[in-house]
């Protein structure tokens, strides 16, 4: 995590309810999907964990009201995920196609799918867990294919005594040590914080071990 990661979060409020008036904000989105494509070819999905703004408001807003329940597993299934990336896609494309390029058309379809997506996802972090949208995220779930493997989670099985410390704070609520190059960590490094034994550590190359 960075030292930025837990003031990104009102950045979400700022483009989902004063985009409402002032649709140029919805912009921002722009530059999220455009650090998104170049962070994951080599991360995967250290910008979730990381820099995006809707995260960091759901691990340090939501997650003081949240209800902390174990996420459905059924939610980490990429037969729902990918079906709902390629209808969130079609949707925005034809949302956007009938804004005829005037520029504060386009804005405003970004807010609302800010809106609308941040809308569900505090629901979801306030009823089961603060990072349950995460889980299916359709930009996730991108990153999670384009960076498969890179930048890996590695444990060192002779330092590690399975005290499950790791498991307990992950915010996408991983196997840590049973698959430890899971496409869906984001990277926000809390397993190896609590990590009492330096079992954990991140790999910059992208082979499995
Ligand atoms: S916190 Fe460290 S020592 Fe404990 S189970 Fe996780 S990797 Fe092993
Ligand atoms: S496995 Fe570790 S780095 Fe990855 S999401 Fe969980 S706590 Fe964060």
């Amino acid at each position: 995590m960075l030292k930025i990661t837990p003031y990104m979060g009102p950045l979400v409020i700022i483009v989902s309810i004063a985009g409402l008036w002032q649709p140029l904000l919805g912009y921002f989105m722009l530059l999220v999907f455009a650090a998104i494509f170049l962070i994951a070819p080599f991360r995967g999905r250290w910008f979730c964990g990381n820099l995006c703004p809707r995260g960091s408001f759901m691990d340090f807003w939501v997650g003081r009201i949240s209800g902390k329940k174990k996420i459905p597993k059924f939610l980490k299934s990429y037969w729902i995920r990918v079906p709902l990336f390629m209808l969130m896609m079609v949707f925005m494309g034809y949302r956007l196609m009938n804004t005829h390029g005037i520029v504060n058309q386009i804005g405003m379809v970004l807010v609302i799918m800010c809106l609308t997506t941040s809308a569900i996802a505090v629901v979801l972090g306030v009823t089961i867990a603060p990072r349950t949208w995460c889980t299916f995220c359709p930009m996730g779930t991108l990153q999670s294919i384009v960076g498969v493997n890179k930048y890996p989670l590695l444990v060192d099985i002779e330092k590690c005594i399975k005290c499950h410390k790791c498991e307990k704070v992950c915010p996408m609520h991983l196997n840590i040590l049973e698959i430890t190059h899971n496409p869906d960590c984001i990277k926000c490094g809390r397993c190896i914080d609590v990590c009492p034994k330096d079992a954990l550590s991140f790999k910059k190359s992208s082979r499995s071990s």
